[in-house]
């Protein structure tokens, strides 16, 4: 499980990982867009959601991710990336996959906020995604401190979590996270 700011390079570090390790990479943010490009009810109803920058219902994602995560945990494991996004998220998790399927390791990758705000305005104009707008950056980088930070805290005191220094090329950071990952 990665946890990260927005503009941290999460999803490109869990593709990455996931390739690494053969197992399934399972990005929320990919799925939800996903849906709102097949024009799909569930994505008609998300679309000003992400929009906003805001988080989508619970009981639309958690079956959502439930299911996939399901399948990846029965095909030999998964990088999860974007799930969970709060303390809610996270007790849902738990209860829906007791034991083999939770997550073994929780790493943070760590960029501080100002660095996310830069490369999300650089990337808003390659990619043009309409939540990477300057307000919706920043309430984005809000929900950070305000909603995973404590679920970041749960997983260090679990003792499963892994702090990984962000900034630095792509390359660089992916070795880093494999070195702590093998250091039992
Ligand atoms: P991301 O690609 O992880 O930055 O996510 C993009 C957007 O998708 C977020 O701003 C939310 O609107 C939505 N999203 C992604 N993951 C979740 C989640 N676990 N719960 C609710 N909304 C999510």
């Amino acid at each position: 499980m990665l946890f990260a700011r927005p503009g941290a390079g999460k999803s490109t570090q869990a593709a990455l990982l996931a390739r690494h390790l053969g197992v399934t990479h399972l990005s929320t943010g990919a799925v939800l867009r996903d849906e709102v490009a097949s024009g799909s009810a569930l994505g008609q109803l998300i679309a000003p959601v992400l929009e906003r920058g805001d988080l989508v219902a619970d009981e639309l994602v958690v079956p959502v991710v439930a299911r996939r995560l399901q399948a990846a945990a029965g095909a030999g494991g998964y990088v999860l990336d974007g799930f969970p996004r709060d303390l809610a998220q996270d007790t849902a998790l738990a209860a829906q996959f007791p034991g083999a399927a939770q997550p073994q390791v929780a790493v943070l990758l760590d960029v501080p906020a100002e660095e996310c705000r830069r490369r999300l305005l650089a990337r808003a104009a390659v990619e043009g995604r309409n939540d990477d707008t300057p307000q919706t950056i920043d309430h984005r980088l809000a929900l950070f401190d305000t909603d995973l930070l404590p679920v970041i805290e749960r997983y260090e005191q679990r003792g499963i979590l892994v702090r990984v220094d962000g900034e630095a090329d792509r390359q660089v950071v992916t070795e880093r996270i494999l070195a702590r990952l093998a250091t039992p």
